[in-house]
């Protein structure tokens, strides 16, 4: 079957980076057997430059249509002083807030050659792989009511609300219990049960998912301060962690962190599954930003944008063999020593985008071999 994916490079070192993507799409199609029907439009600041939109609705349509969207990055400090809906921002959070995108998946993952480039000690993050499942349409971030207003003695106030619901709980749950069948199947489940309402009913629905649904797996419940202090202490003890928005959006960054730098990172956001197609709607990119500073300068590590292709090979496509292909590929070219800037050691070979594209891609013909 033809994959459906659109490409939505963007500003900064996203298009540097998604043409490197193109580079192992292309050779994916041509040496295996997988065929991608590939469109690419515009997000972000250069829509913004070109359309007057972050994103149009045309290019909407087709990321609703698509079996995937590879995503690059959105921002510049040429565009920080729009107005609101005008930011390139504005783009990435349309396609979440369309898509339904409610799952934002992190893997934290150590390759063996960069054990020593984290800031915890090797033996404590060597062979670690978490991954972190959060919650990414809901809580904190949405509740209502929200804002600021004047207090009539002087002084304002602020107001969030932290919100969920059973379906929004149950829902991230399954796709947490999901992921842990195809891995080490142990989920801890992170929240505030001790001093937050959300966190009592967070912990009581994840417990009634698991108890009809997934009782083959291995379930811990954590307070989610206990849980940031454990990656620090221990990261090796998880396999699955899911967790609300507000407390996935530090513990994430926490956890990838703990292996190095943002430009190996990828990430994953997944809506729900069609009924009928048993389909969700993906969006794939890396979790770093459009990296002014280095825009345009065949600096940026490609390998975030590299692997979050090979999670959309894992989790859209269902091609696993590929996925592991292209992540031992990566693997691979560290342990030649080929580092990017940013991942740069004593003793190693730097290279450029471009080039770790190439070593990649040379990794990958070996194999083909
Ligand atoms: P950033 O992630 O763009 O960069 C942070 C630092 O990491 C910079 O020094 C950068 O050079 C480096 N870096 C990032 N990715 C790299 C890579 N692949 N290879 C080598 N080095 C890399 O974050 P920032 O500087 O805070 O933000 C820059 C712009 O990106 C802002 O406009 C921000 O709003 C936007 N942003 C976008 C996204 C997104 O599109 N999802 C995410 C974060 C920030």
């Amino acid at each position: 079957m033809t994959a459906k994916l659109l490409l939505l490079p963007g500003d900064g070192i996203g298009p540097e980076v998604t043409v490197q993507v193109r580079r192992v799409i292309d050779w994916l199609a041509a040496n295996r057997d997988l065929s991608f029907d590939l469109d690419e439009d515009l997000v972000g600041g250069i829509s913004l430059e070109k359309t007057g939109e972050p994103i149009t609705d045309a290019a909407m349509d087709k990321a609703m249509a698509a079996d995937a969207v590879l995503f690059g990055a959105v921002g510049g400090p040429q565009w920080d002083k729009n107005a609101f809906d005008k930011k390139p921002e504005r783009g990435l959070l349309r396609l979440r807030k369309d898509m339904e995108l409610f799952a934002n998946l992190r893997p934290a993952l150590c390759f063996p050659a960069l054990t020593d480039a984290s800031s915890l000690k090797p033996e404590l993050v060597s062979g670690l792989d978490i991954m972190i499942v959060r919650e990414l349409t809901g809580g904190v971030y949405f509740g209502e009511p929200r804002g600021i207003e004047k207090l009539a003695g002087g002084g304002r106030k602020a107001v969030d609300t932290q919100l969920y619901t059973t379906d929004e709980v149950r829902r991230i749950a399954r796709v947490a219990f999901e992921l842990a069948g195809k891995r080490k199947g142990h989920v801890h489940s992170a929240e505030k049960s001790n001093v937050m309402h959300t966190g009592v009913l967070w912990r009581e629905e994840v417990t009634h998912i698991h108890d009809t649904e997934f009782k083959d797996m291995k379930l811990t419940h954590i307070l989610a301060d206990n849980c940031a202090m454990q990656l620090v202490r221990n990261p090796k003890q998880f396999d699955v962690i899911v967790t609300d928005n507000l407390f996935g959006d530090i513990l994430s960054d926490e956890a990838a962190m703990l292996t190095g730098s943002l430009g190996m990172l990828p990430s994953a956001s997944l809506g729900a599954k069609d009924p009928v197609s048993g389909k969700a709607r993906a969006l794939y990119e890396p979790i770093h930003g459009s990296a002014p500073d280095i825009a345009g300068r065949n600096l940026a590590n490609p390998i975030a944008a590299i692997l979050s292709f090979a999670m959309c090979l894992r989790y859209s496509l269902n091609h696993e063999a590929e996925a592991a292909l292209l992540e031992s590929a990566v693997a691979a070219v560290l342990d030649q020593g080929l580092r990017t800037g940013d991942i740069m050691q004593p003793g190693k070979t730097q290279v450029g985008t471009t080039g770790m594209g190439d070593a990649i891609l040379k990794v990958l013909d070996a194999a083909a071999r």
